[in-house]
């Protein structure tokens, strides 16, 4: 089969649907997919019906229902299309009802409380807007979840709420430029995954790696990533030949993996699909995370999509390429080039200038997990403070507006929006800081801190919601003005003067920064533990209820979810430590503590006066680090008792970030420092050595 054959073979996209359906149906259908018309059930029935034919030509017998709750991955519950007859025959059936409407236990999936036993019952309702597909012998069906009582469970549909208060918003904006055409302005977003591969017998035998997906003991190798020969680098067989496979399994589910490279670190790599609709984009990268993982292990690999599997060298990110476009495919963060259209974009990326500085603390915490924690505020990709990199162009244009000295790009005039053209904003990437969480890329933002293995919904949910809410607030001036173009000039100007403590074009690692940032009063929370109850601060709650994206009560029960999941998940990590040190460690280090004792008697009794300074000094050394490590893992043991005592799960995490977390570092100090000096053939796992260099 050839690449556009292949592409999109298992979707039920849009020309399948042209194909499959009556033009009636097929054209009321669009409407609700691209206008969000109510659906009527007669036509769910026929829609139903042509699905089912085309899944079952595909080898489909099932089909389920394929929602995402609030673990982060998707689930789904398989259902066969099979239906008795009088005869004791079966018919492959479908119905609308079927499609549209599900009913799956919802009683075992977190819910941070909003649950009662009595309304365990939980409904999938179709997402129209992403499409169907076949994969595995059923047909997936893209829903959104939800309690009897109508609380959303999902991620889902708070991202499409969040995406309808931006189209909202944003049309607002674009009927003040006289733009009567959008019907509707989407967010897009094109992800680029990181991500480790390494040897599937490797994984095999580290038990941290098989519980907790990182690696929690592990002294540095010779060689790590100092040589910078990874990044780019030629791409071997194996990895090739993996990578060869998940390009076609994503093709033909319709994603359009389009970029791949060898990333910095030895074992990791990237790969970045062609941008599409934040929603779709959401569902596909779920799709892709679960298809790298398939894949993987069919080449007798691992795919790790942990946000620092390996201590010391670079973590995995997932950039969030983040634009606005309107349903004729305009980019509203595209400088234009005409004065109107200049104007327009300046009012878009002021808008998004003032959402991301009144909401750092929204955005910081949207990316903040007990993994991401790694790689956030640590030494490396962007910091815990969240601020704007423009680029040194938009700066001295901005520079010019407000403070309205000549700007060199004009013509040596000030610059008035509405009248003047913006100069061509180069859209290169060389001089791109790198270092930024938050970066100005020519046409869109890319959002740095988005950890690997996160739903993109997350993420997305808050900067819809937030750049909705501020253009809402400049809509309402806006509309009231008597002068359109000296309204906009005036806004922007304030606006920016107003937001511009967030701009930064300098290094973001840097110790000064740091200091910067507080003189500014940017916040700097340093782990997931700080940065999430304020999820549910009082004018949070404000923002997504004016906003239609959360009630209240969802935003405090997504608090208490994404609180207890950082817990659990250092508990887990925790207990891992305890018993590969107690099981593992330790009796590998006294086994070998013995052997070299044989050995120094040997020596001794056989050459009496020589010299065994060595041997002695090993394990004087050895017995001494053995010890510590069992202390640090009685320690341990003694703070996990102490943590059932706390009923408030954020002083859980608390407890957890500051008194769990050292003590973890400590014991795997320990382990680390003897890891050194005992012999390979007595060391309880691969090493990182082992591990990184072994494909
Ligand atoms: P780089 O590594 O240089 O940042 P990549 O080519 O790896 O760039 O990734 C850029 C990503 O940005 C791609 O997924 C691309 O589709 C996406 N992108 C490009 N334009 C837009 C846009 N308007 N909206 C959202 N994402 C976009
Ligand atoms: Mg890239």
């Amino acid at each position: 089969m050839s690449i556009p054959e292949l592409f999109a073979s298992d979707v039920f996209n849009r020309q399948v649907m042209q194909d499959k359906l009556p033009k009636e149906i097929y054209k009321s259908l669009i409407r609700t997919i691209d206008e969000g018309a109510p659906l009527d059930m007669s036509v769910a029935n026929v829609v139903a019906n042509a699905m089912k034919d085309w899944a079952v030509e595909k080898g489909a017998t099932h089909y389920t229902h394929w929602f995402q709750p609030m673990t982060g991955i998707t689930a789904e519950k398989h259902d066969s299309f099979i239906s008795p007859m009088k005869d004791g025959k079966v018919i492959m059936e479908f119905s609308g009802k079927e499609l549209v409407v599900g009913e799956p236990d919802a009683s075992s999936f977190p819910s941070g409380g909003v649950r009662a036993t009595f309304e365990a019952r939980g409904y999938t309702a179709w997402d129209p807007t992403s499409f169907a597909f076949v994969k595995d012998g059923t047909l997936y069906i893209p829903t959104a979840f939800f309690s009897y009582s109508g609380e959303v469970l999902d991620k889902k549909t708070p991202l499409l709420k969040s995406m309808a208060a931006l189209s909202r918003q944003a049309l607002r904006i674009l009927r003040l430029f006289g733009n009567t055409s959008a019907k509707q302005v989407h967010s897009t977003v094109g992800a680029e995954q990181e991500y480790f591969l390494i040897d599937k017998k490797m994984y095999d035998a580290r038990k941290d790696l098989v519980f907790t997906g990182r690696t929690l003991f592990g002294a540095k190798p010779p060689k790590g990533q100092e040589l910078e020969d990874h990044y780019f680098g030629a791409i071997k067989t194996r990895i090739s030949a993996y990578m060869k496979e998940l390009d076609e399994e994503l093709w033909k589910k319709g994603i359009l993996a389009k970029t791949k490279h060898n990333e910095v670190a030895p074992c990791q790599h990237e790969l970045a699909p062609v941008f599409t609709t934040t929603n779709v984009a959401s569902d596909q990268n779920q799709l892709m995370m679960e298809t790298m993982k398939k894949v993987a292990e069919k080449h007798g690999l691992y795919c790790l999509l942990h946000e620092k599997p390996f201590a010391g060298i670079n973590g995995s990110g997932k950039h969030n390429n983040w634009s606005l476009s309107t349903d004729r495919g305009a980019n509203l963060l595209d400088p234009g080039s005409t004065p109107s259209e200049n104007g327009q974009f300046m009012l878009f990326l002021t808008a998004v200038i003032a959402a991301v500085n009144e909401h750092q603390d929204l955005l910081r915490l949207s990316v903040a997990s007990a993994g991401n924690d790694h790689r956030l505020g640590a030494n490396e990709a962007p910091p815990a403070i969240v601020s704007v990199f423009l680029g040194e162009e938009l700066e001295e244009v901005i520079e010019s507006l407000i403070k309205g000295v000549k700007y060199n790009g004009n013509g040596k005039r000030t610059m008035k929006l509405g009248v003047d053209t913006l100069p061509e904003l180069p859209k290169d990437t060389t001089d791109r800081n790198r270092t930024s969480p938050f970066a100005f890329t020519g046409n869109k933002f890319e959002f740095r801190m988005v950890g690997s293995s996160f739903s993109l919904a997350g993420p997305n949910i808050i900067l819809n919601t937030i750049v909705a809410d501020v253009l809402g607030r400049y809509a309402d001036e806006l509309e009231k003005a008597a002068d359109f173009n000296a309204a906009l000039h005036d806004l922007v100007v304030r606006e920016i003067k107003k937001n511009k403590r967030i701009l930064f074009n300098g290094n973001n690692y840097s110790e000064e920064w740091a200091k910067e940032a507080e003189k500014r009063g940017l916040y700097n929370f340093r782990t997931a533990a700080e940065a999430l109850p304020h999820f549910a601060d009082k004018e949070n709650i404000a923002l997504f209820e004016r906003n239609g994206v959360f009630t209240a009560r969802e935003v405090v029960t997504r608090t208490e979810i994404m609180l207890e999941n950082y817990c659990k998940v250092l508990n887990i990590e925790a207990l891992t430590m305890i018993e590969m040190a107690k099981k593992d460690i330790y009796p590998a280090v006294n086994s070998y503590i013995v052997s070299l004792g044989e050995a120094l008697r040997c020596k001794t009794s056989i050459l009496p006066g020589i010299a065994c300074g060595t041997d002695e000094r090993t394990i004087r050394r050895l017995a001494a680090g053995n010890d510590a490590l069992g202390e640090r893992a009685e320690e341990l043991e003694g703070l996990l008792v102490e943590s059932k005592a706390y009923e408030n799960t954020a002083e859980l995490a608390k407890f957890f970030a500051d008194k769990v977390i050292p003590v973890m570092r400590e014991l795997r100090a320990s382990a680390d420092g003897m890891e050194m000096c005992v012999s390979a053939k007595y060391w309880p796992f691969p090493t990182y050595g082992d591990i990184l260099f072994s494909i």
